[in-house]
């Protein structure tokens, strides 16, 4: 090591001797050398002299040199010290140095190595990525700024491009990239690229179409990297078309397995071992009104189904007792709170790829079919317990089901399982057109019909059968359902309730609807020129007094008797009906019996009833009065003929009793008249067409003015006077005879106040009908007249027919009573012609007894009735009554009349009824003559 001191070398390069620089060898040399030098410089210098203060001033910096010099010395020797130890150390380092170049010699080999092996591999790393750049089947490119600076082979075949189009470009395949829903996607490629991250990498999937090639998938990953100071984006293309395709197909089989899962209509629920949902179909949703998402990952715990799905354990149970599919029924109430059953089926299956188990369980909900099977156990019972017999019949009628009371219903007889039986076979019955019966059914027009089961001819038994198409047919196998009934005994009681309602229950004769029926069949019969007939009404005379007077089983028992004794003489040939009271009718067939011989029969049959009938010791006279016509003679129609009959029948009646008439066309005028008086005889009540004539009796022993009897009269609008006899049993029937009879007794009530106050005083007799007597009020009525026209009740006596005193005796006893009470006389009108016995006679407070026309007619040529006038005189004389003989019309009756006891004359040998202003004139021309004559005219035949 070099070490030098500049200063020190100046200093000896000081100009000195060469002397002395030969001789100066050390410092010390030096030193002395100075000292003896400034030794002799000075002793030869004084104080004055210039060069002396120099010389001062060089010693001083001599000294100061020296001390420097000194210092220098220690100095150096430390430094020499240091510098021996740096040399030494400097040895050290050079072997250090030496050993360390050793090893950088070493290092700098492996460093040559390693560059060597990294030049290598970057050489291998180039050629693998040129190998992975090349032969990947991905296109890639690498792109700087948008523009593509390179691109593999792949990239020319995937794009169908050449290099140049791509190269220096944007490529214009990516312009024309689609999205999956078909929009452009040219924008979204190039933002991606061009926003990608440092080192990020970014993938899209978008539709691709080259000018020539068919439109693919691509999966487009772009990747950004720094090179050479610069950002690179390396973009792959991949060709995912067969992915995308067997994604789609993979979507299309889970949205098929979906579509299925969802389209069954159970519901389906699938759970891992922690109870999770893993898949839930719609049923299963929309059953517990949950959505998909809620139910998945949750428990149905959680979900508050625990109820609806066995537990898991359950089906692992089931499981391993090897019954896995077994179904249990829960039953479950649903959030809308209605009651359900479900039949639930459990399985369990493992994942093949991870091993995890799930229970899939199937619910449905069964309680439709329940409360089906309900029904169906139901109509069941009803089919089981129905008391009409139900067979399911083939489309050809056999019996392929029965129940119990259509089996009972089958004849024990069968000679083959029922089963193999047809329908009329089975209820052994001949069913008219039974095979078009079945085909209206089958076409679905039910049929029904009735069959009966005869033996020997006979009803054994009868059936209504309803053939109906079953609602549940299928069209190859249909079947009819039979209802079967068994009608026998409604049969037998419908023709028992026929022959009722056809038949009279007392006689057990045929009734009117059977009469008119057979009627009608046997003229429409002569309309087709076979049977000429005769009808016949017949009606008992009397029978209602004879029923009132012996009580109504007599009166039956009377009736009973009566056909017997027509249907006799008649012959049973004859059609014999009874319409009820005591109103028959008869047909006569001319084929059975000719004109003459039905006149014959007539003749008999009047014959036959003046014979008395006895019933319980009682001999009864009935009479009948018969009405005639004649089919075709009369008419062809059955009402016709019977109204024909009827009117015959009430002329026979009108004409007296006992009596037969044939019909005439002049008869239908009563029938007219009838109505004429029912439409009008009210309006003439009101109109002042009522009007009372007045008839005189006279005592017959005087020819004194005894009184007279006031009978109505009915001036019609035509100025005609219609009698009593024409519209009083019209009045009677119509119930108009109440306003009648009151009018009738206010005018004669008036006329006697007139009679009275003008001082003539007869005894007025006012007829009373029975209708009258039964009415309620009649009592009132006749008062409230009393009182209203101030007339007095023992002016007048009422008039009351025999029969219909003896009507209701008990009752009439009573009103008797009253009217005697009240003031007023009571006649028995028409005596005689009644059956009145004599204790009655008795019991009932009269005061007169009026001797029926019919006697006095016949009296002066008739024995018989002069011998009734005989007695009726006397037994009235006897009882203290008046006898009053009306109809007189001949002197010689009069004086016969009063011969024989009667005490009051009437009729028109005395004075013809009256209007009363023409009564007065009468009566007093009557006056007049009547002492004088009368005594001269009975005198003059005495
Ligand atoms: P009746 O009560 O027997 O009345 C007597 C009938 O004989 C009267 O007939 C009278 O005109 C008639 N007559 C009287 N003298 C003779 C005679 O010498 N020869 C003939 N051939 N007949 C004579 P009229 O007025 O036609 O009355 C008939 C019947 O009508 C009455 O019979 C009576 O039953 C009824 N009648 C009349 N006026 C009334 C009335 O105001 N009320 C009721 N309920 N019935 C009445
Ligand atoms: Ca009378
Ligand atoms: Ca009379």
């Amino acid at each position: 090591m070099k070490h030098s001191d500049p200063q020190l070398t100046r200093l000896s390069e000081l100009p000195s001797s060469d002397h002395h620089r030969a001789s100066v060898n050390s410092t010390e040399e030096l030193w002395t050398r100075v000292e003896q030098l400034l030794a002799v410089a000075g002793g030869q210098a004084d104080s004055s002299n210039p060069s002396s203060v120099l010389f001062e001033n060089l010693a001083k910096s001599i000294d100061r040199l020296r001390e420097l010099l000194n210092e220098r010395d220690r100095e150096l020797a430390r430094l020499t010290e240091r510098s021996e130890l740096l040399a030494c150390a400097q040895a050290e380092a050079i072997v250090y140095s030496a050993e360390v170049i050793d090893e950088l010699e070493q290092v700098k080999q492996s460093l040559s190595d390693a560059r060597g092996a990294a030049e290598e591999a970057a050489k291998d790393n180039q050629r693998l990525a040129d190998t992975i750049f090349e032969r990947t089947n991905d296109a890639v490119m690498l792109f700087e700024d948008s523009i593509c600076l390179a691109c593999n082979d792949n990239t020319l075949r995937i794009l169908n491009c050449e290099r140049e189009q791509i190269l220096g470009t944007w490529p214009a395949v990516f312009e024309n990239a689609k999205k999956e829903d078909g929009s452009p996607a040219g924008t979204l490629l190039r933002s991606t690229l061009e926003s990608i991250r440092q080192d990020g990498v970014c993938q899209l999937e978008v539709q691709l179409k080259s000018d020539l090639h068919q439109a693919f998938w691509s999966e487009i990953t772009f990747s950004r990297f720094c090179m050479r100071g610069s950002t690179h984006v390396l973009v792959v293309v991949r060709d995912i078309t067969a992915r995308k395709h067997f994604e789609a197909e993979l979507r299309r089989h889970r949205d098929f397995l979906n579509n299925i899962i969802n389209a069954v209509p159970d519901q389906i629920c699938v759970r891992a071992l922690d109870q999770r949902l893993v898949l839930v179909n719609d049923a299963f949703c929309s059953a517990h009104a949950i959505d998909r998402e809620t139910a998945l990952g949750n428990d149905l715990n959680t979900l508050g189904l625990s109820d609806c799905f066995p537990p898991i354990e359950m089906a692992q149970e089931q499981i391993s007792k090897g019954d896995p599919c077994k179904a249990i029924e829960r039953t479950f109430t649903t959030t809308t709170g209605e009651h359900k059953i479900a039949s639930i089926k459990q399985t369990m299956f493992a994942d093949q790829d991870t091993g995890e188990r799930f229970a899939i369980a199937t619910s449905r909900d069964i309680t439709d079919d329940r409360d089906r099977e309900e029904r169906m156990r139901l109509l069941a019972s009803v089919f089981k317990g129905a008391s009409e017999g139900v067979a399911i019949l083939t489309q050809t009628g056999g019996v392929c089901e029965a129940n119990p009371a259509f089996v009972s219903m089958v004849n024990d007889h069968l000679t083959k399982p029922l089963l193999q039986c047809r329908l009329d076979e089975a209820l052994r019955v001949e069913i008219e057109g039974f095979s078009d019966a079945l085909q209206s059914a089958l076409s679905g027009n039910p049929w029904s019909g009735k069959a009966s089961v005869r033996s020997n001819g006979w009803l054994v038994r009868s059936f209504w059968i309803s053939l109906s198409l079953s609602s549940e047919s299928q069209k190859q196998d249909r079947r009819i359902i039979a209802l079967v009934s068994d009608i026998t005994e409604l049969e037998n009681s419908q023709v028992e309730l026929r022959r009722q309602a056809m038949h009279d229950n007392l006689t057990g004769l045929p009734n009117r609807v059977y009469f008119r029926d057979n009627l009608t069949r046997l003229v429409g019969l002569a309309d087709q020129g076979g049977c000429e007939l005769t009808v016949c009404f017949l009606d008992l005379d009397d029978f209602k007094h004879a029923n009132d007077s012996l009580g109504h089983a007599c009166g039956d028992q009377l009736l009973r008797l009566v056909a017997e004794r027509i249907q006799m003489v008649m012959g049973k040939e004859t059609f014999l009906a009874r319409f009820g009271g005591d109103e028959f009718a008869l047909i006569l067939q001319r084929r059975h019996y000719s004109i003459e011989a039905q006149n014959a029969r007539f003749d008999q049959l009047q014959l036959a009833f003046h014979e008395a009938f006895y019933i319980d010791d009682n001999e009864i006279h009935v009479g009948l009065s018969i009405g005639v016509t004649h089919c075709p003679d009369d008419s062809r129609d059955a009402g016709t003929l019977m109204r024909n009959a009827d009117i015959a029948m009430y002329a026979a009646k009108n004409s007296g009793k006992n009596a037969i008439r044939h019909f005439q066309p002049e008869m239908q005028n009563q029938v007219d008249l009838r109505h004429r008086v029912q439409t009008n005889l009210r309006d003439a009540l009101s109109d002042g067409e009522i009007e009372v004539h007045y008839q005189p009796k006279v005592f017959a022993s005087t020819g004194q003015l005894a009184g007279c009897e006031a009978l109505v009269r009915w001036r019609t609008s035509d100025g005609r006077y219609m009698p009593p006899n024409e519209f009083i049993p019209v009045a009677e029937q119509t119930g108009l005879i109440f306003p009648l009879g009151e009018l009738v007794f206010e005018i004669t009530a008036d006329q006697a106040v007139q009679w009275h106050a003008a001082g003539i005083v007869p005894h007025i007799a006012v007829n009373v009908s029975p209708h009258q007597l039964r009415q309620k009020r009649f009592i009132d009525n006749l008062q409230n007249t009393l009182t209203r026209t101030g007339a007095l009740a023992k002016w007048f006596e009422l008039e009351i027919t025999e029969n219909a005193m003896m009507d209701d005796v008990e009752q009439n006893v009573r009103i008797l009573k009253q009217l005697s009470a009240m003031g007023f006389s009571v006649a028995i009108d028409d005596f005689g012609t009644g059956y009145s016995s004599l204790s009655y006679l008795k019991s009932f407070k009269i005061h007169t007894l009026k001797i029926d026309i019919s006697f006095i007619r016949d009296v002066t040529h008739d024995r018989q009735s002069a011998a009734i006038v005989r007695s009726i005189t006397s037994l009235g004389t006897g009882l203290g009554l008046s006898v009053v003989a009306e109809g007189v019309e001949t002197l010689e009756q009069a004086i016969l009349l009063e011969s024989m006891g009667c005490t009051i004359l009437q009729g028109y040998f005395i004075g013809k009824p009256m209007p009363a202003l023409q009564f007065r004139d009468w009566l007093d021309r009557w006056q007049k003559q009547s002492s004088l004559e009368h005594a001269l005219e009975l005198g003059a035949h005495i």
